[in-house]
C-alpha cells in the first residue's frame, strides 16, 4: 500500500483485474470517446500551452454548451480548479462559505487556503450535504466587524459530496443570496447533476447566479482534467497567470483539451453521466430490499450511501470489493461510473445480501 493511500485495503492480487469497483468514479478508466479524441490529437505536431486547435475547439464547445461567452481554462485536477478559482475571487482576508463536508474543506489538504494566502473557509451545516440561503444569510450577518474573516464567496458542490442534487430553484435561491458576494460551484460531478435534473446547463449555473464553475471531466470519463469556467468574465482577468503560477498550465495542452471534444460531442458526457446515475438507482433499489441495510441519503446522482455493520464491510472487502467508508458524513459510499454494468451492481448487491445473512 503506498504511503498516500487511505483506509481501503490494497486490491487483492487474486481479484480479477477487470473487476469494476464502487470506490469512486475515478477508479474507472478512460471513456472510449475521450480515448479516441486523444488518439486523433496524437497525430503530428501542434502548438503548445493551449495555442492549439483542440484547446480552442474544446473551449468553444463549452461556451456552446452553456450558451454564453464564458472564459474557459483547463487544469489537471479538481483541487487545482477549486482552489485556484477561489483564490482568484478572494483577497486573503476574505472567507469562503461552504458546507462542512465540502471537498474544498475535507479533501483538498488546505489547498484553497494555501493558494488564497489565508482566506478562511467558513463551514456551514445543512441537511443532505446542501447549504441553504437562510444558513448563508445567518453566517454573513453573524458578524460584520473587522475582526471576522469577511464573508465573500459562497461555494456549493453539484452534485453534492453525499450524492444529492441541488434543484434549479435551490441554486437560484443561493445565487440570489450570494449576489453581493460571489458564487462558486464545485462541479466535479456536474454532469451527473445535469443528467438527474434534465435541465439546460445554463439553468443551474450562470442563469442562477453562478460566477465560476469547476466543471469536472475526470469523474465523467476523461483521463485528466477539469475546466474552470468563468461566467463572470471580469473575475477571469489574469487567471491564465494564476493557473501557470499554480503549476496548472499543461505544455502539451491538446491532450488535456482533446478528450473534452470527444466527450462533449453528441451529448456523450450526459449519456455517460445518466448511465452512472441509472446504475446507482439500481444499486439503491437492490440494497434497499436487504434487511439491515440503512440508506443514508436520497439517491439523486451516481452515489448510494449506506450504513453497514463493520463485520459486513470487512467481509465485502475480503470478497475483493473496494469502496470507501469515510466520505461525506460517514457510512459506505458506493459510487457508480460510466462503465459500471448492471451485472457489477447485481453481483455486489448479492454479495451484500449473502454477507448480511451470514452475519
Ligand atoms: C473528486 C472531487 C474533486 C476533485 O478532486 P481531485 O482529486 O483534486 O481531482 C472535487 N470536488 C469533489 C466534490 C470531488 O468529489
Amino acid at each position: 500500500m503506498s504511503s498516500n493511500s487511505r483506509v481501503l485495503p490494497a486490491a487483492p492480487d487474486a481479484t480479477s483485474p477487470v473487476r469494476r469497483h464502487f470506490a469512486s468514479d475515478n477508479y474507472a478508466g478512460i471513456a472510449p470517446e475521450a480515448w479516441a479524441a486523444l488518439e486523433e490529437a496524437n497525430r503530428g505536431h501542434a502548438p503548445a500551452y493551449g495555442n492549439d486547435p483542440w484547446t480552442q475547439r474544446a473551449a468553444d464547445m463549452i461556451r456552446r454548451l452553456f450558451e454564453t461567452p464564458c472564459e474557459v481554462f483547463f487544469v489537471f485536477n479538481g483541487t487545482a480548479a477549486n482552489s485556484l478559482s477561489l483564490a482568484h475571487c478572494c483577497q486573503s482576508y476574505h472567507s469562503v462559505l461552504c458546507h462542512d463536508v465540502a471537498h474544498i474543506e475535507k479533501d483538498e489538504c488546505g489547498a484553497p487556503e494555501f493558494f488564497a494566502n489565508g482566506s478562511k473557509l467558513l463551514l456551514l451545516s445543512g441537511a443532505h450535504g446542501k447549504l441553504s440561503p437562510e444558513g448563508i444569510e445567518e453566517a454573513v450577518l453573524r458578524r460584520t466587524d473587522i475582526h471576522y474573516p469577511k464573508p465573500h464567496i459562497v461555494s456549493i458542490t453539484q452534485s453534492t459530496e453525499v450524492g444529492t442534487v441541488y434543484t434549479p430553484a435551490e441554486v437560484r435561491a443561493i445565487g440570489a443570496m450570494a449576489k453581493k458576494h460571489g458564487f462558486h460551484m464545485d462541479g466535479a460531478r456536474f454532469a451527473n447533476a445535469v443528467a438527474t435534473l434534465g435541465v439546460a446547463p445554463r439553468e443551474i449555473t450562470w442563469q442562477a447566479g453562478v460566477d465560476v464553475l469547476c466543471f469536472g471531466g475526470t469523474k465523467n470519463g476523461i483521463h485528466v482534467g477539469e475546466a474552470v469556467v468563468f461566467f463572470n468574465r471580469d473575475l477571469a482577468r489574469e487567471f491564465d497567470y494564476r493557473a501557470k503560477q499554480g503549476g496548472q498550465l499543461c505544455s502539451k495542452m491538446r491532450f488535456v483539451a482533446a478528450p473534452w471534444v470527444g466527450m462533449l460531442q453528441d451529448g456523450v458526457w450526459l449519456r455517460h453521466a445518466a448511465h452512472a446515475n441509472a446504475m446507482a438507482a439500481l444499486m439503491h433499489e437492490l440494497l434497499s430490499a436487504i434487511a439491515g441495510v440503512r440508506i443514508l441519503f436520497p439517491r439523486e446522482a451516481n452515489a448510494v450511501f449506506v450504513e453497514l455493520p463493520k463485520p459486513v464491510i470487512q467481509a465485502l472487502y475480503a470478497r475483493g470489493w473496494l469502496f470507501y467508508n469515510f466520505i461525506g458524513e460517514g457510512g459506505c459510499r458506493l459510487m457508480c461510473s460510466w462503465d459500471t454494468s448492471e451485472d457489477d451492481v447485481r453481483a455486489f448487491a448479492s454479495d451484500v445480501a449473502a454477507v448480511m445473512e451470514a452475519k
